[in-house]
């Protein structure tokens, strides 16, 4: 099944925020599958909610601070001056000098504020990915081999750290969902396996800072893996410089792979090996996370993704690898959009859940390999 909810997709021109990032990019995707014939079961967060009797506010503030430095919690729901300097440094608006960068605050229609309420949008969207996913419905399988599957045209926020936003990403709502399914009991064991173009630091980071202050419960882990490109951010330089040596964006995923300028060829094999490395250190989970970044893209429209050029048939193999791997092992899966910029990041995923619900199209997933 698809999630979905138009409202909770920032336009982020309103801030004043002058990024690559379409605000009609799950809309496109819709299209595209309307228009292909395929039919995906598609709710909206409060639909979600409501199949899954799920209460209001779906994720507390506690849920956050399970994860995230109480201080900095603190400061974003207090609101005011607190919450703008943590938009504001997530967002990367201003230069070291102070200066606006790729902003422009005169042009902004909304208050900077109200993005935080996106934010926990984007967060509950995750969360209710997961638990649509665990609930067993799936594409058109044979039966006997079809764990639950949902995407989430939303969500993907895996940069965010400790005690602080970056690169677009204010909180984490991966980690946020995953430490709410354990405290819940409602997976003990998950992957999180991150597909986009840039380093999951933040997601490094708040796995590594849980399991070293003993916070995950007996039987309870979190792997998780990132293929991304082997340079520029947030493993340029000058980031690298200005990290400690214990913080993002230095410590590693369990599983980390980075492809080199000019590597695409051998992406899906690394991934394919990383994979089995996966399984081998850590059991078999009771839900995947997949951070289904469309920003490898080679018609991605950011620059600073530009170092790693999958084609669209590199995307759709890349895919079609992970949610073979996962539906083979029984493993349910939410899968969330992450980055992907520019007037064509819509066309991977789109692509891929196409396929995914026809088996009748060429290289479909969902047909045998
Ligand atoms: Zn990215």
């Amino acid at each position: 099944m698809i999630l979905y909810d138009p409202k909770l997709t920032a336009v982020y021109r309103d801030y004043g925020i002058l990024l690559p990032i379409s605000p009609s990019r799950g809309d496109k995707i819709l299209r595209f599958l309307r228009e292909s014939g395929v039919f995906w079961e598609t709710f909206d967060l409060p639909g979600a909610a409501c199949r899954l009797e799920v209460p209001e506010p779906v994720i507390s503030r506690a849920d956050v601070e399970r994860v995230h430095q109480a201080d900095f919690v603190a400061a974003l729901y207090q609101g005011g001056s607190g919450l703008s300097a943590g938009l504001i440094e997530a967002w990367e608006l201003r230069d070291s000098q102070g200066r606006p960068n790729r902003y422009a605050p005169d042009q902004a229609v909304k208050p900077l504020e109200d993005l935080f309420a996106q934010v926990l949008g984007q967060i509950r969207g995750t969360y209710l990915a997961a638990r649509l996913a665990l609930t067993g419905d799936r594409p058109p399988e044979p039966p006997g081999r079809a764990p639950g599957f949902c995407y989430y045209l939303g969500g993907g926020m895996h940069h965010g750290r400790y005690d602080h936003g970056t690169g677009f990403c204010l909180l984490n709502d991966i980690v946020i969902a995953a430490r709410k399914l354990q405290a819940e009991h409602r997976a003990e064991r998950l992957w999180i396996i991150d597909v986009d173009a840039h380093k999951g630091c933040g997601t490094a980071e708040l796995v590594q800072f849980a399991r070293a202050r003993g916070e995950l419960g007996p039987g309870q882990d979190l792997g998780n893996l990132s293929i991304h490109m082997a340079e520029g951010w947030p493993l340029d330089a000058e980031t690298l410089r200005n990290a400690p040596p214990d913080r993002a964006p230095r410590i590693p995923a369990d599983v980390e792979i980075p492809i080199a300028p000019g590597e695409e060829d051998r992406y899906a094999e690394a991934l394919g090996t990383g994979l089995t490395e996966l399984e081998t250190r850590f059991p078999a989970p009771d839900l995947a996370f997949v951070v289904d970044g469309a920003d490898p893209y080679e018609h991605d429209g950011l620059p600073s993704s530009g170092l790693l050029r999958l084609s669209l048939a590199q995307c759709m193999d890349r895919d079609r690898l992970v949610f073979r791997y996962l539906r083979d092992r029984g493993i349910p899966s939410a899968w969330i959009m992450a980055g992907g910029y520019g007037d064509r990041a819509w066309e991977p995923p789109a692509h891929f859940l196409a396929a995914l619900a026809d088996p009748s199209r060429p290289n479909s997933p969902a047909d045998d390999p």
